[in-house]
């Protein structure tokens, strides 16, 4: 009989039933360092008393009203974004395909209203990944997401990672923009060269298409900056974020220019939970945390420290590992046995990590972490390794 919950997922046997700055307890009472963060969403770890507090405090007063009310959180939350980057405004959603896909609305919509109807196409490069709906498979276009659903969406041109030539050949008249995460997330916890990304701005702006950073897994902090593209020094057009924004609680958001947004008027766009009381509480409070003094420069701290430590063991165990990769703390470590076995070995020793492509596991720790947590994810790592070189 089909599992009562849809079985898209081969989940794992393990049920947790709370969880506490960087550890998870499963319902056994036993305990795991948690270097996973629920795929980058839980940035200050679990149950951080200061957005249980916002969350409660909000839950008390009021849950939904829709979007036909303007919602306070909202423009609090979008304002301060605006501050802290190059949008001039945003719309909010529930999940971070949603973000991305308002994205993509608004990018063939700005060349419709700008007298280019023909500009519909998007280059996206690498092993990019942005989400599950129809549009989205299709701009990943990997045979175990797409396969058997079909007719898909026939907008995107892959061209290779981190490689302009290949870009600037792509480019089309029916060009409308170019989509890249600025460090490749599932596809392999790749950082593009900052030169790239400078490029990517240059190209845009010498051809009329516009830059559309997926942020979703690389922002809110994780690099060591809120949003990874300010490493280069340039800035997008268009922007999603979710993931770390929300902290666990279900929130992503669809950042823009006022230029590139242009064509995004009353009617044109829409969500019922979009930006409800509840997230928008919980967003606020989470950027309440991250705008304090210090808190950027601590994940960088932690962020080499803890990449000084994996390239210690990489040099440890050549047998097993290969190199690391990332910046701040979204890292990742190319494995040389298949990164499953860790995954699985590491869990049994008490340490959470998930994979990503290109044989590589992903460290992706709550921004909160201490040395201690650390130290201890290293010693489950070396001890790891030494059983899997055995
Ligand atoms: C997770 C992710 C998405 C999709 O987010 P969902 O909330 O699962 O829809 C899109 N882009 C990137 C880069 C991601 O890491």
């Amino acid at each position: 009989m089909i599992p009562v919950v849809m079985p898209t997922y081969s989940r794992i046997d393990v049920v947790f039933e709370r969880g506490e700055g960087c550890f998870l307890y499963d319902t056994t009472g036993r305990r795991f360092l948690d270097f996973t963060s629920g795929i980058a969403v839980n940035a200050l770890g679990h149950a951080h008393p200061y957005l249980v507090e916002k969350l409660t405090e909000q839950a008390h007063k009021l849950w939904h009203t829709s979007n036909l009310f303007r919602v306070a959180g909202q423009e609090k939350l979008a304002s301060r974004l605006r501050e802290l980057t190059f949008a001039d405004t945003m719309f909010f959603t529930n999940s971070g395909v949603e973000a991305w896909e308002c994205g993509v609305k608004l990018v063939r919509k700005y060349h419709y209203e700008t007298g280019h109807p023909e500009k519909t196409r998007f280059i996206v490069a690498g092993g990019n990944f942005h989400g599950r709906t129809m549009t989205a498979i299709a701009a990943s276009g990997q045979d175990k997401m797409v396969k058997g659903f079909g007719p898909l969406l026939d907008a995107f041109d892959r061209v290779a990672y981190d490689n302009l030539n290949e870009l600037r050949a792509a480019i089309t008249p029916e060009t409308a923009a170019i989509l890249v995460e600025p460090i490749l997330g599932e596809g392999g916890m790749r950082p593009a060269s900052l030169d790239y990304l400078r490029a990517l701005r240059a190209i845009c702006d010498e051809y009329g298409l516009l830059l559309y950073f997926d942020e979703i897994q690389s922002g809110m902090g994780r690099s060591g900056k809120l949003f990874a593209h300010e490493w280069a020094g340039i800035t997008p057009d268009v922007m999603c974020i979710a993931k770390g924004i929300g902290g666990g609680f279900p929130l992503g958001a669809c950042l823009a220019t006022e230029k590139a947004a242009q064509g995004m008027v009353a009617g044109t766009h829409g969500s019922t939970f979009g930006g409800n009381p509840l997230a928008m509480a919980v967003g606020n409070a989470v950027l309440d945390v991250m705008t304090q003094p210090g808190f950027l420069d601590n994940v960088i701290a932690k962020g080499a420290l803890l990449q000084g430590k994996l390239e210690e063991l990489v040099a440890r165990h050549p047998t097993v590992l290969d190199s690391v990769r990332g910046k701040g703390l979204i890292l990742g470590v190319k494995c040389v046995t298949p990164v499953g076995d860790l995954v699985t070995a590491l869990r049994d020793n008490g340490m959470l990590v998930v994979s990503a492509a290109d044989n590589v596991v992903r460290i992706l720790p709550p921004l909160i972490v201490g040395e201690a947590e650390i130290n201890e994810a290293v010693a489950i790592l070396d001890r790891t390794c030494a059983a899997l070189a055995a």
